[in-house]
């Protein structure tokens, strides 16, 4: 059987000749009316376009003054270089310097501090922030301004005891209490959380509380230093399981920042 094509093109539908002529004047007129109403139309889209987008802008702005202000410590403004969203720094240990401390397979102590800072910065960016990673000795960290700034280290690679295990965080000891406070204590509940490491408050060091970028950077930037572990016993964690200490140091920002928000998985 022979299949009938179904959509024969369609015979052209005849076209009378185009007719010339001349509008009468009031149809001139009209269209000289309708045109300049066009122009108008188009004028006033385009203003409107240009205040819903100084509207908007201005919303966004505000969401995240109003998030930084949320600092439950009462602090007047939260620091920030002006730019919106807020600025978090990371300083990735001993980067740009040396090695930190070093394994004897050969895993270095910045390895894995760098490893860390990519990932946290990789949260915290999802997040609509701002991360700068800046080396152990940068030179942006001079009057460096940000809503909060860790630097992020690891302890030592060779067996101490059984007790060497757990994490440290520590602010500056010549700053006075208040934010920096806020910061380290939510280090310290997310972090802990979010390993299952310990806190070992009564390891911090004079090398902690003395850091020199605690003297380099804006003394109102809220500034802590933490040593994410032991990378003998902790290794496993600190290596295989680096997403968790990504996240808790992440969630630690956010409660800082944000009040009690965090990130699931
Ligand atoms: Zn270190």
């Amino acid at each position: 059987m022979r299949h009938t094509k179904i959509s024969s093109k369609p015979s052209k539908p005849h076209r009378p000749e185009a007719r010339r002529f001349m509008p009468p004047a009031h149809t001139l007129l009209l269209l000289g009316v309708l045109s300049s109403v066009t122009r108008w139309i188009v004028l006033v889209a385009l203003a409107s376009g240009v205040l819903l987008a100084v509207i908007l802008l201005g919303a966004s702005s505000a969401r995240w003054r109003s998030l930084l202000l949320q600092d439950v410590t009462g602090a007047e403004q939260a620091p920030d270089d002006g730019a919106r969203p807020p600025r978090i720094g990371l300083v990735s240990g001993h980067r740009g310097s040396d090695s930190g401390a070093v394994c004897p397979d050969g895993l270095t102590e910045a390895q894995l501090n760098s490893s860390h800072a990519q990932r946290i910065a990789g949260l915290l960016r999802a997040q609509g922030f701002l991360v700068d990673i800046l080396d152990e000795f940068d030179p942006r960290l001079e009057g460096y301004r940000a809503a909060a700034l860790v630097s992020i280290h690891a302890d030592s690679c060779t067996y101490i005891n059984d007790f060497a295990t757990g994490f440290k965080v520590a602010r500056a000891a010549h700053r006075p209490p208040g934010r920096d406070d806020h910061l380290v204590e939510c280090l310290v509940k997310h972090y802990a959380e979010a390993t299952g490491l310990r806190f070992h408050a009564n390891s911090i060091t004079r090398d902690m509380t003395h850091y020199h970028t605690f003297r380099e950077i804006d003394p109102n930037t809220p500034a802590v230093i933490i040593e994410t572990g032991f990378m003998y016993l902790d290794r496993d964690v600190l290596t295989r399981h680096a997403d968790r200490v990504a996240r808790g140091i992440a969630n630690g920002i956010l409660c800082f920042l944000q009040g009690n928000e965090s990130l699931s998985h």
